[in-house]
């Protein structure tokens, strides 16, 4: 679902994000992009994304090619719901944009709400959302066009932990039910490893990918899982 070859980044300001950076995705993978700041993660998405072209190299994926636009879904660190909308409203309008009504989608909508457990909060605006419910609204929106590929940058670096850990267990449960391409953006080893099946460790300056690691564990993975010795050293 995607495909990136030899590709370097090289912002207006003499910036080099990116060095030769290659990594392709099968459909339903969840990859994590795992590395200090400043490494190029965000910047990978966005090319993926389609947002940036890259310097050198190519990038092809769903939103790459106009043809496939919608089907490619972008998760923010910040939720980005419309504060003057209700609940459902925002999980309504990538579809509305689509052209459906609300009448239309009312089940699928509502349906979207059940599976991150918003229901009873349909009719709720933004701002009487905790930190967690809005993370887990603007993942009912990407998730209601139902996307190939759904890429998520540090979705859940602003949250508590215990939040985090729920979001986490709900990710992977939601992963095995639909089994949507993800590409995830953390700073945090144990969520990497938690979630992935393969996690990428990066370097900065230039960024690139310096190792590719598979994650073996077969699911269901369990709360205790915990991260190998192997990865304490990039810490
Ligand atoms: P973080 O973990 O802090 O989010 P990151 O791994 O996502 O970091 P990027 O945001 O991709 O890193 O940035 C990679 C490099 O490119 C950094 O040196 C950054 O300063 C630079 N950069 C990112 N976006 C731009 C931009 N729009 N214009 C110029 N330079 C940029
Ligand atoms: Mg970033």
């Amino acid at each position: 679902v995607v495909v990136i070859k030899h590709v370097s980044k090289q912002y207006k300001t003499g910036t080099l994000a990116l060095s030769d950076v290659s990594l392709s995705m099968q459909n339903g993978e969840f990859v994590t992009l795992l590395g200090p700041s400043g490494c190029g993660k965000s910047t990978i998405l966005r090319l993926v994304a389609g947002l940036e072209p890259p310097s050198a190299g190519t990038v092809n994926a769903p939103a790459v090619s106009q043809r496939k636009q919608h089907s490619t879904a972008f998760v923010f660190q910040e939720h980005t719901l419309m504060p003057w909308a209700s609940v459902f409203d925002n999980v309504w309008l990538p579809l509305r944009l689509q052209g459906y009504g609300k009448r239309e989608v009312q089940v699928k909508v509502m349906s979207a709400l059940r599976s991150v457990g918003l229901e009873e909060f349909a009719n709720a605006y933004p701002a009487q959302l905790s930190g967690g419910m809005k993370m887990r609204a603007s993942i009912a929106r990407a998730l209601i066009t139902d996307p190939e590929l759904l890429l998520m940058d540090e979705p859940f670096a602003a949250l508590d932990d215990m939040t985090r850990q729920k979001l986490n267990d709900d990710l992977l449960r939601w992963q095995q039910e639909r089994s949507v391409a993800t590409l995830f953006v953390t700073h945090n080893i144990a969520e990497a490893v938690f979630l992935s099946q393969r996690v990428l460790v990066m370097q900065a300056r230039p960024g690139k990918i310096i190792e590719e690691i598979k994650i073996d564990q077969p699911y269901p993975r369990t709360a205790e899982f915990r991260t190998s010795l192997s990865f304490l050293h990039y810490c």
